[in-house]
């Protein structure tokens, strides 16, 4: 019919790796000895993890890096039931807690699974710390999840 728009879905998926930048370089190069840097003001002193290379409240270039805690307080948290696997959504096999969490030293909130033996005892406000795979390779997936602390 004039006018209509016909639409198929293509079933092609693509893999991209993206050269990161610097500041997220030296972040996950972080990943490999389990250490989470962020970066620091020079100016107005807050900590932004994951690193970026302007500070958002005063606008200054920001380049040192600092170590963060292991260990954090739950801000935020929700309950996710599905997955995004190469661009399509997929029901996950059970629910998963996915936390913002502001670690020791940070002035920003970092995001990350949250696993504990129960979820109804995952709480706003509670310490939680990082759980490392054993083996780590410099990529997002090192750190595993957080946990009760
Ligand atoms: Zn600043």
């Amino acid at each position: 019919m004039p006018g209509d728009i016909v639409r198929a879905t293509v079933p092609i998926t693509f893999t991209y790796k993206n050269r990161v930048g610097h500041a997220l370089e030296q972040y996950l190069n972080g990943f490999k000895e389990k250490k989470i840097l962020g970066v620091k003001c020079p100016a107005c002193k807050r900590v932004y993890v994951p690193p970026r290379t302007v500070c958002s409240t005063c606008h200054k270039p920001i380049d040192k890096m600092v170590e963060v805690g292991q260990t954090g307080v739950l801000k935020h948290f929700t309950i996710a039931h599905v997955n995004i696997i190469n661009g399509e959504i997929i029901d996950a096999q059970q629910p998963y807690i996915i936390g913002l969490i502001k670690l020791t030293g940070a002035s920003s909130l970092v995001s990350g699974i949250v696993q504990a033996p129960s979820q109804g005892t995952i709480k706003t406000g509670m310490k939680v710390k990082a759980v490392w795979k054993e083996t780590t390779q410099g990529d997002y997936g090192d750190l595993a999840y957080f946990e009760p602390a």
